[in-house]
């Protein structure tokens, strides 16, 4: 399999910083490394700057990491640690206790994040904004929370992230996304319903009309229309290793939806689902894309190949036209 013209759409080889070496030596095309916690941002703009004919870097912060977010209009605290306790109890549930948040690192607060990711994608014109997104069932590990990497450390703890704050650190990504024009990789588990209905909010006035509608307009006219409004919702999302259902990419990849929408698979999330051959033949042919969500460099291309073939298999399409399809639909996300 030549994979020259071939992405992996979404991962985390920065979590192993002893394999990136590897990274000019792959097959792939190109590689969106996806950033997932304030630490690990500036290893994502360095690598794509060292290796800028293989990566494409993609800034945010990950749903496991969004508790490391404040919002100071929220808490009544200024001081930096009366704001870390007030802010953990605000948005954990339960509520943990004293010693359980002492351990927790220092948050931040959500104008010097949107600082970091702006200077970053201003930077990198080719960045993504991801990974960012929703996770119903997520709870805080015990830690460390300093690890290099972005897998959960330790045991669970009771601790669930509540979901106003998910999406409150979400939409404010996705603002950014939408300010700055950049594609977005979601992550979501069991969140498909709220991801539409916060998407619903920056679509809402842009609806695309019907096509009868559309006819009633001169030629050029709602393209420029279009045009003029597109700041206020992502141009293109894509779900990583999607699991929702074929009636949910319905409603995403609706014509009256302004945003684009891509499903990426990867063989090892995906293959946990009994139903993912199903799920892959429910995605448009054109809006596919495979993805290794791997944390070293060393297996990219290996996961890659899998998820080619899972796609390949679950269409029933041959090895060439996968490859010949895949190819494009590479190059008109990266577009
Ligand atoms: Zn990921």
């Amino acid at each position: 399999m030549n994979l020259n013209t071939i992405l992996d759409a979404h991962c985390h080889p920065t979590d192993t910083p002893g394999d990136l070496h590897i990274i000019p030596e792959l097959s792939l095309g190109k590689i969106i490394i996806m950033g997932t916690r304030p630490m690990d941002q500036g290893y994502v703009s360095e690598i794509a700057e060292k290796y800028p004919e293989k990566v494409i870097p993609s800034f945010g912060i990950h749903p496991w990491f969004s508790y490391l977010i404040y919002d100071p209009n929220e808490l009544t605290q200024s001081d930096e640690s009366t704001i870390k306790a007030e802010h953990y109890k605000k948005i954990l549930s339960p509520e943990p206790p004293g010693d359980f948040i002492r351990e927790l690192p220092q948050p931040i607060s959500i104008t010097t994040l949107s600082e970091i990711i702006s200077q970053l994608v201003v930077k990198h014109p080719s960045a993504l904004i991801g990974e960012i997104g929703l996770d119903k069932p997520f709870r805080l590990p015990v830690g460390p929370y300093d690890a290099r990497s972005s897998l959960p450390q330790g045991p669970l703890s009771p601790h669930y992230v509540r979901m106003e704050h998910q999406i409150k650190v979400f939409e404010f990504q996705l603002r950014l996304a939408s300010k700055y024009q950049r594609t977005v990789s979601v992550h979501s588990v069991q969140t498909y319903t709220y991801i539409y209905d916060v998407l619903s909010k920056l679509w809402d006035g842009h609806w695309i009309p019907s096509k009868s509608q559309l006819r009633k307009y001169k030629p050029g006219e709602f393209e420029s229309i279009r045009e003029g409004r597109k700041q206020n919702y992502p141009p293109r999302i894509c779900f990583h290793s999607y699991s929702g259902s074929g009636q949910q990419i319905s409603l995403f990849s609706a014509h009256k939806v302004p945003s684009e929408f891509y499903y990426s698979f990867s063989t090892g999330i995906n293959s946990r689902y009994k139903k993912m051959d199903e799920t892959i033949r429910s995605a448009p042919d054109d809006k596919i894309l495979p993805e290794s969500d791997h944390h070293s460099a060393s297996t990219l291309d290996k996961l890659v190949v899998e998820s080619v073939s899972a796609i390949a298999k679950a269409k029933s399409w041959s090895e060439e036209d996968t490859m010949s399809i895949l190819s494009k639909n590479c190059s008109s996300f990266l577009m």
